[in-house]
């Protein structure tokens, strides 16, 4: 996509530090970012920090971090300056101030006396009249000798003139064309009594400073684009071109909020889904490529993505769907770096159960066995700890009903272990292996007329105690001789 005077493309991130990053704040970066990359254009991070009121300490180191985790890279921001900076709004204070006295003396802003008191006055009465609650333009008019007298003593705030019964009109890239009348916006605050901006003028007049052509953002956004559009008109400045993003919504289409469970970047990248699949899985959240495949790596989605095809309609979160793609992922993984992501998740489990683990067991070799064996059945790596006891256990506690087949018996059963045991004891270490082991299991059916479920089944929960595990030749493998053939002697004194 061309902009309309070729210039180069340039877009901005502009997330607020107001806590952990949503992840419709993430898809908004990774939009943005794809978008500048097809484009060989520029990606800014911008932080919106004059809301002091809201501002949390470390978010936007948070921010940050997390977009670097996402693999999703800015070109100008903080910790890496271009030719815009600063690109944290908070020092930029002088810049807001300097423009909102020239929309003063344009006569397109004034400044405004009025306290919080008497603002309060004015809402309750219209709210008492059923009106809508603006600021009833009280000093919009003042004479200018009167504004220099008060200017000197009263705290004042600056505002916007908004013009009267004018139908403000802009294009979106998703929403196609969009038409508002003035007379339903607010004389906006530009600039506050305490010299910060609001979000509306530093917004646009750094949009405007640095030279951002596409204003991609959340749909929460849209309904403050109107004031934006004045303001540029105000300031005889071009439009960019906006895209607004679809909301996440829940499976009820109900909007998905901080109050939903899950929603921070943050909460997913500590219950060890992979950056890969996270932006994957966002990327899908409002936009699709067409076709039957949904996996797709960053440098397939920096050529295919296409802003003009993002949809109008809310993008439900399907959290089977991420968990799906992460599945996906984490089975194209080596070994040996999915072991070195389980790592951390698994010494913490085995820490909590330290007590009852035997000790020999913890050690990389071992964890990286158990892993492997897991690969197939992931979804995220923190599942990694998920019913995995037996692996560790010293003495192993189960219900020896559960040893029983139900298409079996108890005798069956005991037949079973015994004939593998009797097997298996004579098995060389050497032989130990996941597919010698299966096919004694298969003899040792054939040779006294059982069926699998006598002898594979009662091996599993021998050497599990659990109602579902991996396959015995696989556990028998990773257990070695030595702790299976204790642990299917137990289970035949269990069913005696
Ligand atoms: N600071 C706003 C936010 O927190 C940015 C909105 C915009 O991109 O214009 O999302």
């Amino acid at each position: 996509m061309k902009n309309s005077n070729s210039q180069k493309i340039r877009v901005r991130f502009a997330p607020s530090p107001t806590g952990f990053m949503h992840l419709g704040g993430l898809r908004t970066a990774l939009y943005n970012y794809l978008f500048a990359r097809q484009n060989k254009g520029v990606f800014v991070l911008r932080i919106e920090d004059t809301d002091r009121s809201r501002l949390v300490k470390g978010a936007t180191k948070q921010i940050i971090q997390t977009m670097h985790w996402a693999g999703i890279d800015y070109d100008e921001g903080p910790e890496k300056d271009g030719n815009f900076g600063p690109y944290v709004q908070s020092e930029r204070l002088d810049v807001y101030k300097k423009y909102a006295e020239e929309l003063v003396e344009r006569g397109k802003a004034y400044y405004c006396f009025c306290d919080p008191v008497r603002l309060k006055t004015v809402k309750e009465a219209q709210i008492a009249a059923g009106k809508p609650s603006k600021y009833d333009r009280h000093c919009r008019d003042l004479k200018w000798e009167e504004v220099v007298e008060k200017l000197k003593k009263k705290p004042h705030v600056v505002r916007l003139k908004v013009p009267d019964h004018r139908l403000i009109k802009f294009k979106d890239i998703v929403r196609g064309k969009v038409a508002v009348n003035s007379d339903d916006l607010d004389d906006q605050i530009l600039l506050k009594s305490d010299g910060y901006p609001t979000y509306h003028l530093a917004n646009v007049v750094d949009d405007y400073l640095m030279k951002i052509t596409h204003v991609i953002r959340g749909e929460e956004w849209l309904p403050s684009t109107p004031k934006h559009v004045l303001l540029y008109e105000a300031f005889g400045w071009k439009l960019p071109e906006f895209a607004h993003l679809p909301l996440l919504l829940n499976h009820d289409k109900s909007k998905l909020s901080k109050r939903d469970c899950c929603v921070a970047v943050e909460d997913y990248i500590k219950q060890g889904y992979l950056p890969e699949a996270m932006i994957n899985f966002i990327a899908l959240l409002g936009w699709n490529p067409g076709g039957e495949n949904e996996i797709f790596s960053l440098d397939e989605l920096i050529k295919k993505f296409d802003l003009t095809k993002v949809n109008k309609a809310g993008a439900v979160f399907d959290l089977e769907k991420l968990n799906w793609i992460n599945g996906k992922y984490i089975r194209e993984m080596k070994l040996e770096d999915l072991a070195h992501e389980c790592k951390p998740y698994l010494e913490s489990y085995l820490k909590k159960i330290e007590s009852e683990i035997d000790k020999s067991l913890v050690n990389d070799q071992y964890s990286k066995a158990v892993v492997k064996l897991l690969q197939e059945r992931l979804n995220k790596i923190s599942d990694v700890t998920k019913g995995i006891d037996y692996f560790f256990l010293k003495e192993l506690n189960y219900n020896p009903k559960l040893l029983v087949f139900k298409r079996s018996d108890q005798e069956k059963t005991l037949l079973g272990l015994q004939k593998s045991l009797e097997v298996l004891e004579k098995l060389f270490d050497e032989q130990w292996n996941q597919e010698a082991l299966n096919d004694i299991l298969r003899k040792v059916c054939e040779v006294n007329g059982l069926k699998p479920g006598d002898v594979f089944w009662p091996i599993r929960v021998a050497l599990s105690g659990a109602e579902a595990s991996p396959s015995p030749a696989e556990l028998l493998e990773v257990f070695g001789k030595e702790r299976s053939l204790a642990r299917i002697k137990k289970a035949i004194e269990k069913l005696k």
